[in-house]
């Protein structure tokens, strides 16, 4: 039988001799943990200076919480996150902020994996964001479906955080904005948003960002891209991608075909020329032009004053965007209103008030109420 003192276990099948390997050896005690105590360590509320030091020193960890506290719908969230932000916005304001649109399928993610990779090896961090107010319908699935960005995701110079999955465009939006400051204080030098929802997204991530990027796809007219009206008139450069195998001469006459049309079209931004390129995302062929060209483009909007000037109408249009999404709320949440709707819809209807009437006994109701 086994020795005295050496590992001696607990159990052994009786009549087993040394060749018996399989032992049941001594547990260990447990040790008794209050269930509240585990609550306590994982739920440990981080205070305004434990945001503000976190993103400071650039902890990844505590920018994903800041930013989920952004994402938060609850007020007594918002009034914190709000703190967060007037602290760290003296240390805002340095990135590139970049967004990039088109039609599904036209290679954005592609693109921005290609080119986020290529900015890390240069040194830089990137922080990718997205604004899909549609996954509110889809849950989420459109980003769902795919495995997104996964090289980029391993650099550890690249942040990626998907959209915010709830709410209307306005507060995606304002979540969005909010997000690019507290990645800009987290040291991100280029942030790019991608576009992935439809609607009027292309028009709010022209709102926040200093460059618009159009990827195309070899195929002339808009409609044919499956672009909305007025989206390349909002460009600050086109680039059509998978240029590369049997679509090249394709692409090149893409490319003709929008230079013309962009001939006849207003700047998207004053004193620069929307250029046109082509280049293939998947062979990474072209993505040091696509930076290239952004980097003269700060040059010249940075150099002409333009730069500052948009940057400043941001600011003050997403105030009052957001003074009108609140003016919007409280009008159809107060409950004099919600009620009064039927009822005076259907006086419109039958023809017993003016629209214009209707206005003003709305409105009467709702400074009464
Ligand atoms: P998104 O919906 O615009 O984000 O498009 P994705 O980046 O998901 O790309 C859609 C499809 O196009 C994928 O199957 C990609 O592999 C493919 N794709 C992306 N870029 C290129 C490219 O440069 N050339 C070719 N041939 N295919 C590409």
């Amino acid at each position: 039988m086994y020795e005295e003192n050496i590992n001696r276990p607990e159990w052994v099948p009786e009549n087993s001799g040394k060749e018996f390997t399989t032992y049941v050896m001594p547990g260990v005690e447990a040790v008794q943990t209050d269930v509240n105590d585990i609550k306590l360590v994982k739920r440990k509320k981080l205070s305004v200076d434990d945001y503000y030091n976190g993103i400071i020193n650039r902890d990844i960890a505590v920018l994903s919480k800041a930013i989920t506290l952004i994402e938060s719908n609850s007020q007594v969230h918002i009034d914190l996150a709000q703190e967060v932000l007037k602290k760290i916005l003296p240390h805002t304001g340095k990135s590139v902020r970049i967004g990039v649109s088109g039609p599904p399928g036209a290679g954005k993610s592609t693109t921005i994996e290609a080119l986020g990779c290529y900015l890390c090896k240069q040194g830089l961090r990137v922080a990718v964001l997205a604004i899909d107010p549609s996954s509110t319908l889809t849950k989420g699935s459109i980003l769902g479906d795919k495995t997104r960005m996964e090289l980029l995701s391993r650099e550890k110079n690249a942040y990626i955080r998907p959209s915010p999955s709830a709410g209307t465009l306005g507060g995606v939006a304002r979540k969005t904005r909010e997000t690019i400051l507290a990645c800009e204080a987290a040291g991100f030098d280029v942030i790019i948003i991608e576009t992935i929802g439809v609607g009027q997204s292309e028009i709010t991530v022209r709102s926040m960002v200093d460059f618009f990027l159009l990827v195309l796809i070899p195929g002339s007219g808009d409609e044919l891209q499956g672009i909305k009206k007025g989206v390349v008139e909002i460009s600050d450069m086109i680039a059509i991608n998978k240029a590369d195998g049997e679509n090249i001469n394709y692409a090149n006459i893409t490319k003709t075909h929008y230079k013309q049309a962009l001939g006849m079209l207003q700047a998207a931004t004053e004193g620069w020329k929307t250029p046109v390129m082509t280049y293939s995302a998947l062979n990474n062929k072209g993505i040091d032009k696509i930076w290239t060209e952004i980097n003269t483009f700060l040059d010249v909007t940075k150099t002409n004053g333009v730069f500052d000037k948009r940057r400043k109408h941001q600011i003050i249009n997403w105030v009052f965007s957001m003074v009108e999404d609140e003016i919007k709320n409280r009008f159809y949440n107060k409950t004099a209103i919600v009620n009064a709707i039927p009822k005076i819809e259907k006086q419109v209807l039958m023809g017993e008030i003016t629209p214009t009437n209707a206005v003003t006994a709305l409105l009467e109701l709702y400074l009464l109420n």
